[in-house]
C-alpha cells in the first residue's frame, strides 16, 4: 500500500494558487503536480504532458466515455478539465505525495472520495475588484473571458466550506508560509 497523500488547492482564477503550488514543489517535500486534461489550448510557454495533457474535445470525451476520469468538470463554457485516474495512479506508485491545482468543484469532489488522505485548501483572492486586476494585469485572456471568470469567482466562493483551510492571499509571502506550513503539518500527520 502506498503512504502518498494528497493536497488540493482550489480557488478562484487569478486568487494566485498556481504561484503558491509551484512554492510547494519547489520545497523537495516529495510532491508530483497532478497533470490534468484539458480541452483548452496552451498558453504562452505551456507544455503538452508538462502543465496540460492538451486534449481535442473528441479524445476528452472519448475518455469520459472511457470512465478515465477521477474528475471532469465543464469549467467554462466548451473547455472541460479532468484529472486522469492514469496520473493519481502513476505518481502513487512512484511513492510520491500528489499537489492538485483543480477548480473548486473538482476540487470538493475529490476531496470528499479521499477524506482524511487529502487536505483540501481554498486560496481566496482579497476581493473580485482584485482577482479583476490580477487578471488583467495577466493579460493572457481576452477580456469577455475575463468577466465570465470574475462571475464565477463569485459562484465559487460559495465552496468555501466543503474544505478543510482557507488561506486569504492578500499578501503573497504570508500566504506561501502559511501554507508551507499548513502542508507540512498535513504531511506528519498532526493536523487531523
Ligand atoms: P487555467 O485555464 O487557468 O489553467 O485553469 C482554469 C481552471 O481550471 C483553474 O481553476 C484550474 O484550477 C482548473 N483546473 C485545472 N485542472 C483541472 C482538473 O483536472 N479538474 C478540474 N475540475 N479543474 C481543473
Amino acid at each position: 500500500m502506498s503512504e502518498g497523500k494528497m493536497v488540493i488547492f482550489s480557488a478562484p482564477s487569478g486568487a494566485g494558487k498556481t504561484t503558491i503550488v509551484k512554492h510547494l514543489l519547489s520545497l523537495g517535500l516529495n510532491f508530483a503536480f497532478s497533470i490534468s486534461a484539458t480541452t483548452r489550448k496552451p498558453r504562452g510557454v505551456e507544455i503538452d504532458g508538462k502543465d496540460y495533457y492538451f486534449l481535442t474535445p473528441e479524445e476528452f470525451q472519448s475518455k469520459i466515455n472511457n470512465h478515465e476520469f477521477l474528475e471532469w468538470e465543464e469549467v467554462y463554457p466548451g473547455c472541460f478539465y479532468g484529472t486522469l485516474k492514469s496520473e493519481v495512479e502513476r505518481i502513487l506508485q512512484a511513492g510520491g505525495h500528489i499537489l492538485f491545482d483543480i477548480d473548486v468543484v473538482g476540487g470538493s469532489n475529490i476531496k470528499k472520495q479521499y477524506g482524511d488522505k487529502a487536505l483540501a485548501v481554498f486560496i481566496q483572492a482579497p476581493s473580485i475588484e482584485e482577482l479583476r486586476n490580477r487578471l488583467l494585469n495577466r493579460s493572457t485572456d481576452h477580456p469577455e473571458i475575463i468577466q465570465e471568470r470574475i462571475a464565477k469567482a463569485e459562484f465559487e466562493m460559495s465552496f468555501v466550506k466543503l474544505f478543510d483551510i482557507v488561506i486569504i492571499n492578500d499578501r503573497l509571502e504570508d500566504a506561501l508560509l502559511e501554507a508551507e506550513t499548513n502542508v507540512n503539518r498535513f504531511l506528519k500527520g498532526t493536523n487531523q
